[in-house]
């Protein structure tokens, strides 16, 4: 039974010298290096006798070692639970008692925040970094079991947290069937191959970074260039440095995009870029727009989310292309949408739908049918061509006077006005109605005023979609994506809103 391993030993039967990744410490492992790698690891985990099935936190930033801590783990066919370093304490206890790992890494060496937890840690086994796994590989014997029937494929690989923008983080069970297929996916959708030099700057916490870019790499034997966080200097520079492909949030090319009118530059001028995509979060037609001119190369828009290995559907654009939907459904993926829910509620089924909730079947239940089908809980419809249009979230809805307000098309508005970085939109109960909250980030400095941007909106927006209320902030509460956590923008701003 195919594990999500084999796809690195495939790489180092074939090419075992090729660059599989690498990373900020200046660490190059070939894929014969990192397999090594992960078999030190693996070896580490074996002699504390972690075995299938037996969970294994990595707090970590994105780096070579926590991608080689993740093959050993499939190795073993343990479940990999990945959170991001940047999770206050608080937040990784709370995945750790929900978990219960039987050892946990840290990315030390590559993040302070990580090194923070790692001191107070309980249940440690070792800090992982670059300079531990790069050493001598070769005197290591082996003892891990390998029966014939583990990891089967449908048995979990990883336990992934959703990005907690509705409520807390949900633990999503992806099976290695469903990491190989979203890899596979991803990769044939971008086309990576040995020439590209892939940029891996979306956290390996979060599924779009860990299945779409990493896993899709290993699949094709292209190289990853690994970066623990976004620091907007640093990518902007970055991206002028031979990459081919790149992936992020939408809040990322805005970010870049700030950036870039910020220092006047209006094009990259890379001649290596061929693919760049958004996905993970509503992209905004300005975003789109903007980002295109100064990338040179269409954006494509993924939809998807953790509970469906991420790709579900996704754009293939020409440059310049003013299609606002996130395209068909990805090969071998089918979609519907079930009319009966106001708005219409996105379905969707194939072998990238996750096993279940951990140790959740309550809302297992709620979102998975006998019949394999899958509620994303985001409203949609499905055009003549097949092309899926996202409107928003169901929980997002906000119902102002008696119509519907999707928070997406106010934040589109808000967007467009050239002061703007981005926009946040919710609902919040007043006097058995709903009123329409918008945060709206802004740079440091800026002297947009409240009033500006209620004139900017009057003519882009009919009278029930106007935002009651501005709180205007030089940050908004986000994900270690760059996702903004909605059901925390009431409470972080309500000093502001009294
Ligand atoms: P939680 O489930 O914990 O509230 P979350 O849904 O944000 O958090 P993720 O799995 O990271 O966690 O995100 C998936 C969601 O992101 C989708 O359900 C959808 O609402 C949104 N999304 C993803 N891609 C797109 C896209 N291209 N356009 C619009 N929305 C998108
Ligand atoms: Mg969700």
């Amino acid at each position: 039974m195919p594990s999500v391993h084999d796809l690195l030993a495939h790489q180092v039967a074939t090419r075992p010298d090729a660059l599989a990744l690498e990373d900020v410490t200046g660490a190059r492992l070939t894929y014969a290096q990192l397999s090594a790698a992960a078999d030190e690891i693996a070896e580490v985990l074996n002699g504390k006798g972690i075995g299938p099935g037996d969970r294994v936190m990595i707090v970590s930033e994105n780096c070579a070692a926590k991608v080689a801590a993740l093959f050993a783990i499939w190795r073993l066919g343990a479940i990999a639970v990945p959170i991001n370093a940047r999770q206050t304490a608080a937040e990784i206890a709370r995945v750790d008692a929900h978990a219960e790992p039987k050892a946990v890494f840290f990315t030390t060496q590559i993040s302070p925040d990580a090194e923070k937890h790692s001191a107070t840690a309980q249940k440690k086994v070792a800090d992982i970094d670059t300079g531990t796994i790069s050493g001598a590989y070769g005197t290591l014997s082996l003892h891990c079991p390998r029966g014939d029937s583990f990891p089967g494929d449908r048995d979990v690989a990883v336990l992934l947290y959703t990005t907690g923008t509705t409520g807390e983080p949900k633990g999503v069970m992806l099976t290695h069937a469903n990491v190989r297929f979203g890899g596979k996916t991803s990769a044939e959708l971008r086309g990576m191959h040995h020439n590209d030099l892939i940029y891996g700057v979306l956290p390996t916490t979060h599924v779009f970074g860990l299945c779409s870019v990493v896993v899709a790499a290993i699949h094709a034997g292209a190289p990853v260039r690994l970066v623990p966080r976004f620091v907007v200097a640093d990518v902007f520079d970055a991206l002028r440095d031979g990459i081919t492909l790149f992936s992020a949030v939408p809040q990322m090319h805005a970010l870049l995009m700030a950036h870039a009118k910020a220092l006047g530059d209006t094009a990259l001028g890379s001649k290596t870029l061929r693919y760049v995509s958004s996905g993970a979060a509503p992209l905004d037609p300005t975003w789109k727009r903007e980002a295109e001119a100064f990338y040179g190369v269409a954006i494509q828009n993924g939809y998807g989310m953790t509970e469906s290995t991420a790709g579900t559907a996704a754009t293939r654009n020409q440059i310049g292309d003013p299609d606002t939907s996130v395209g068909p459904a990805l090969p071998g993926i089918e979609i519907a949408i079930d009319e009966a829910v106001p708005g219409g509620e996105v379905l969707t089924r194939g072998p990238h739908v996750m096993k279940g909730y951990f140790r959740n079947p309550g809302e297992t239940a709620k979102v998975l049918d006998d019949h394999g089908w899958l509620r994303t809980g985001d409203l949609g419809q499905i055009d003549a061509e097949g092309k899926l249009h996202i409107l928003g979230r169901a929980k997002e809805l906000i119902i102002h006077g008696g119509f519907n307000v999707f928070p997406p098309e106010v934040e589109a508005a808000l967007n467009d006005h050239p002061g703007v970085v981005q926009a946040a939109v919710v609902g919040r109960s007043k006097d058995g109605d709903e009123e329409v909250l918008a945060f709206v980030q802004v740079p440091d400095g800026s002297v947009l005023t409240e009033r500006e941007l209620r004139d900017f909106v009057r003519d882009r927006l009919a009278g029930y979609k106007r935002p009651a209320r501005y709180v205007l902030a030089s940050h908004l509460p986000a994900a270690p994506t760059g996702k903004v956590l909605k059901h925390r923008l009431i409470e972080t701003f309500a000093d502001q809103l009294t």
